[in-house]
């Protein structure tokens, strides 16, 4: 990977650990908007792509990688509440801005892991189907705001994954091409973004919602185990 001049990485499932990060608001989300029904949160989750039997989120479902606004929209469905996704979205968006400012679980230093590629000359963005304010709560308090050249959500302005937009978006501001643009996603989503989008290498994490086959079925050049493996590969 000779030509690398920037890293764009997935946010949940990638810097964060996906499931010790998401698993317990999810639930806690899906029951508040099942207004405490136990057997209801089951029959949206489960209908959003969690799987009843080992508890893990399918890859490429839209609880895995979809948008909130996505996920509010399913819930509202499964719900019969078709025209109330508005407020479901306001109400899960209220608990997961909660989580990320209360212990959105890093999957190692980020300052430091930051500082290192950036002593590389990489620049260095994220790109999230969250939103902008929720990517960028995230990263302050872990005072890793500031290490990033690009924070991109799904309402940024760039359009969403799996389109390219985001990458592309990432290498015009940097001033570099696209295919010097290595992607680092736990999703197949983040995949098929940086095919679309034209990158130089796809590398797959297994800190999130997929195993490696899939990502290697969805084109990943290589599939590391987390982030704490990359810089040994770039
Ligand atoms: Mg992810």
């Amino acid at each position: 990977m000779s030509n690398v001049r920037g890293v764009l990485f997935d946010k949940d499932g990638t810097l964060f650990d996906f499931y010790r990060t998401w698993g317990p608001v999810t639930e806690a989300a899906a029951l508040a908007v099942a207004q405490g029904d136990p057997a209801r949160a089951e029959i949206i989750l489960t209908g959003s792509g969690k799987d009843p039997e080992t508890g893990r989120y399918r890859p490429g479902s839209p609880i895995a990688s979809g948008s909130n606004q996505e996920i509010a929209q399913l819930w509202a469905d499964l719900l019969g509440r078709h025209d109330e996704a508005g407020e479901i979205y306001r109400q899960m968006e209220g608990m997961f801005l909660d989580r990320q400012r209360q212990g959105a679980v890093p999957v190692l230093d980020l300052p430091a892991f930051f500082g290192r590629l950036r002593d590389r000359g990489l620049k260095l963005g994220v790109a999230t189907m969250d939103s902008e304010l929720g990517a960028v709560t995230a990263l302050d308090r872990y005072e890793a705001r500031a290490c990033l050249d690009f924070i991109c959500g799904f309402d940024t302005g760039h359009g969403v994954k799996p389109g390219g937009g985001m990458v592309q978006a990432f290498a015009r501001q940097m001033g570099i091409a696209a295919a010097d643009v290595t992607v680092v996603g736990d999703s197949p989503h983040d995949i098929e973004m940086a095919r679309a989008g034209g990158a130089g290498r796809a590398i797959g994490v297994l800190t999130g919602v997929s195993p490696r086959e899939a990502l290697l079925d969805y084109g990943a050049d290589i599939v590391i185990d987390s982030i704490a493996d990359l810089e040994a590969i770039l």
